[in-house]
């Protein structure tokens, strides 16, 4: 295999851009698309119209699709013919809220660069690593005027929502968006000069335990003792969903995890990971969990088991001496593949039920759930990832994983049934839905170098 390069054509074309391309987004980002505020509703429209634009004139034919909610832009260009791949690109131009405003050093929507860093809300999530991708195109059709892919591109405006309108929309233009493959910028590198490729993302069970004893609040001296004390009982509850060594001890819980590969694991402890410096990160004094694995393992590899909040009693100043009759927890469950949230959930309803003690009685409510995401890791699209990073970055791409969920690249990969390709630009600490967010300006540049050699690598893959 010879070692990839950034095509020499491509290069140059990027070297002579890379200023207008910048200037094109600090435009991109001074539009306030917050898509959680109605009074944002006109900027979200402009975004959408500015993303439009840009893919019109570098030859796309351009659609802005009405939903329920923020419109999607839908660009095309097919004239690589029927027998040629088509590639398709996701991105989102619809930003977190900016607020709290004060926390800024530079105000949010007017592009700063401080010490390498484009400074603005959206610069990293996704506006820039949207947009890089647009530039890739144009340097293919400005330089040879052609594509050796098809190209769909779709940018939402809801994906800070929640993506509400997305999947029927994909699900609507299934034909129309048939495609070998999908490439979504909306991540982070493992760190900087590390380029990456993620792999995984964990699903969620989402599930409040409601645990009633007595009629009323009691007298704790008066009926202490003798009545079972919902909070007690509800501790005693959750106490049971680990073992002593941290492994999740729900019949059944682990029954439908797939191990993950030998070589994924080992790239993955191969990591320059400091669990010293995670420790010091967070402020505690030693981590927990799961025996047999690292701390990269357990956030990426294995579903666990969380208390998110716990409610009962007199919680006021001073003492009340209470004997509550209510005792009430959030528990959430990140999930690994195969694992099915509805499964967990029934798994977790039989559990409570049968560790209940007497004297209460206790419920399992669902609040939501999403599924959890494995790359396949082989095949053309990834292929064509690791070499297009490598030629942008002069190293392989690691493999990461992601703790979190992006609900719509398995929406992606079900309806469309094309394998996903998460190619991410942003650094650890870019702050994207915090104050100062931020992307670097070396990764911004890199990253149209490397989408642009992505589509040379995947035309060639096939
Ligand atoms: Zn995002």
């Amino acid at each position: 295999m010879t070692s990839p390069v950034i095509p020499a054509d491509l290069a140059a074309w990027c070297s002579r851009n890379d200023a207008r391309a910048q200037d094109e987004l600090f435009a991109f980002l001074r539009i306030p698309s917050v898509s959680a505020k109605s009074e944002h509703q006109s900027d979200c429209a402009a975004a959408a119209a500015f993303v439009a634009d840009a893919l019109t004139t570098i030859g796309f034919d351009a659609e802005i699709v009405a939903t329920d909610g923020h419109p999607i832009v839908v660009g095309e260009w097919r004239k690589a013919g029927p027998d040629a791949p088509t590639l398709l690109i996701y991105g989102h131009y619809d930003v977190q809220p900016a607020e709290p405003l004060e926390l800024w050093t530079s105000p949010a929507f007017e592009p700063t660069i401080r010490d390498g860093r484009i400074y603005a809300r959206g610069s990293v999530d996704d506006k820039g690593q949207l947009y890089l991708h647009i530039k890739a195109l144009e340097a293919h059709l400005v330089v040879r005027g052609t594509l050796p892919v098809n190209v769909i591109v779709i940018a939402e405006g809801e994906e800070e929502v929640g993506s509400v309108n997305l999947e029927q929309f994909l699900e609507r233009e299934q034909q129309r968006l048939r495609c070998d493959a999908v490439v979504i910028s909306d991540s982070c590198m493992f760190a900087p000069g590390i380029p990456s490729i993620l792999s995984s993302l964990r699903g969620m069970a989402y599930v409040q335990i409601d645990v009633r004893g007595a009629k009323g609040d009691l007298h704790s001296g008066m009926y202490g003792g003798a009545v079972v004390n919902p909070a007690m009982a509800l501790a005693r509850i959750l106490a049971t969903m680990h073992d002593a060594n941290g492994r999740v001890a729900i019949d059944g819980f682990y029954d439908k995890v797939l191990p993950f590969p030998e070589a994924v694991r080992a790239g993955m402890r191969a990591l320059p990971h400091s669990d010293a410096e995670l420790m010091h990160e967070v402020g505690v004094a030693a981590l927990g969990g799961e025996p047999g694995y690292t701390t990269l393992e357990r956030l990426w590899t294995r579903p666990t088991c969380e208390v998110n909040g716990l409610l009962s009693g007199y919680t006021g100043e001073g003492a009340k001496t209470v004997l509550p009759a209510v005792s009430m927890a959030k528990v959430s469950f990140r999930l690994v593949p195969d694992q099915d949230p509805d499964q967990i959930v029934e798994l977790v309803r039989r559990h409570v039920a049968r560790v209940t003690p007497a004297g209460v009685t206790a419920s399992v409510t669902a609040m939501h759930g999403g599924r959890p995401w494995r790359a396949d890791l082989k095949g053309p699209i990834i292929e064509a990832g690791k070499r297009a990073l490598t030629a942008a970055f002069g190293r392989e791409p690691v493999i990461t994983g992601e703790g979190g969920s992006i609900p719509v690249v398995g929406d992606f990969e079900r309806i469309l049934g094309a394998p996903v390709l998460l190619m991410g630009f942003g650094l650890p600490g870019e702050n994207a839905h915090a104050p100062n967010e931020w992307i670097s300006v070396e990764n911004y540049r890199l990253g149209i170098r490397a989408a642009a050699t992505l589509i040379d690598e995947f035309a060639r893959a096939r």
